[in-house]
């Protein structure tokens, strides 16, 4: 393969060449060497150099097929070279990219440059990894309307005792962050629940932390029942923040991150989008440690298999922003 770009400027004139696109997305698709025919498996497929597809000998649906076929970028005519561009440019901004500075950029239209980030947002989904295990910390937060963003703790100063009740506009998320992850630096998964129950609390707990770890989490009563499985300890906001190891700084840091990334790139989030922005910043707050070409490779290596067609992607009310 060709040396990799390590800048953006670097990345566009890189794939600016559409045999290095091709060439690319092949070493990424078929690592052996051999393409094979997505339909039926069949590896002496012919290949038309002019058309930049194969052909399989079987006489069956879909039998030319491009390097796009079964990726993200499947039914979509947006050429590779803007893809791969675009795909550096969210996996290496610090804190997130507009729809605007993609159309900037990478010359496509901004209403084009929206379905590309959301398709590539897609990619970038927490793969199923390993439960998290050894310390925990467990916290939940509101995030919502305009892409305001409340604290947790003004809102309960402001909403008293009445925390367990849904706040008009806000969405509920939650945030676990196992403190020496597999790297030794520490990751995080964040989710969109319906509500901050006991029984959604508890099953997101047990469905991403290895039983009897150490969990810490702030006094909220829905997280009683968490003794039962895990080392649960409590850090009383009303009293302190840190009890030794007792804290959940890591995920305050993560929700300031989050909500500046919102702040200053987002004009809206909406409900329905929010676990991809959720899982965009996860990905960058867990790869923050990997330089910017790892990432790149991290994000086009999670392109390949998944497919998301735009009806299944804009849902029923939203509109590109
Ligand atoms: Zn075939």
């Amino acid at each position: 393969m060709n040396t990799q770009p390590r800048t953006l400027v670097e990345a566009i004139r890189h794939f600016s060449d559409p045999d290095v696109c091709q060439d690319f997305m092949v070493s990424l698709r078929w690592p052996s060497g051999t393409v094979t025919c997505p339909t039926c498996g069949r590896d002496d497929v012919r290949y038309i150099a002019t058309r930049r597809l194969w052909e399989c000998k079987d006489k069956h649906p879909k039998r030319q097929f491009s390097v796009k076929v079964g990726t993200i970028f499947e039914d979509s005519p947006i050429p590779l070279d803007k893809w791969l561009a675009t795909i550096w440019m969210i996996a290496n901004a610090k804190n997130g990219v507009s729809s605007y500075e993609i159309h900037r950029s990478i010359g496509v239209t901004q209403k084009t440059a929206w379905f590309m980030l959301h398709r590539i947002r897609l990619a970038m989904q927490s793969e199923s990894f390993d439960r998290m295990d050894g310390e925990v910390e467990v916290d939940e937060t509101f995030i919502g309307g305009k892409a305001r963003f409340m604290h947790k703790d003004r809102r309960e100063r402001i909403k008293g005792q009445a925390r367990r009740t849904s706040v008009i506009g806000k969405t509920a998320v939650m945030g676990l962050l196992e403190r020496h992850g597999p790297d030794g630096h520490s990751r995080v998964v964040a989710k969109v629940i319906p509500n901050t129950s006991r029984r959604v609390l508890r099953s997101i707990v047990r469905r991403n932390v290895m039983t009897g770890a150490d969990v810490f989490t702030d006094a909220h009563p829905s997280y009683i029942l968490l003794r039962d499985e895990y080392a649960h300890q409590v850090i009383d906001h009303a009293e302190s923040y840190v009890r030794g190891l007792v804290h959940t700084n890591g995920l305050e840091n993560f929700w300031s991150l989050l909500k500046r990334a919102i702040k200053g790139t987002y004009v809206s989030v909406e409900a329905f989008h929010l676990f991809r922005y959720l899982d965009e910043q996860s990905f960058r707050y867990n790869t923050r440690k990997t330089v910017d070409a790892d990432r790149f490779q991290r994000v086009v290596g999670s392109i390949i298999g998944k497919h998301l067609t735009y009806n299944g992607l804009i849902g029923a009310t939203t509109t590109p922003a």
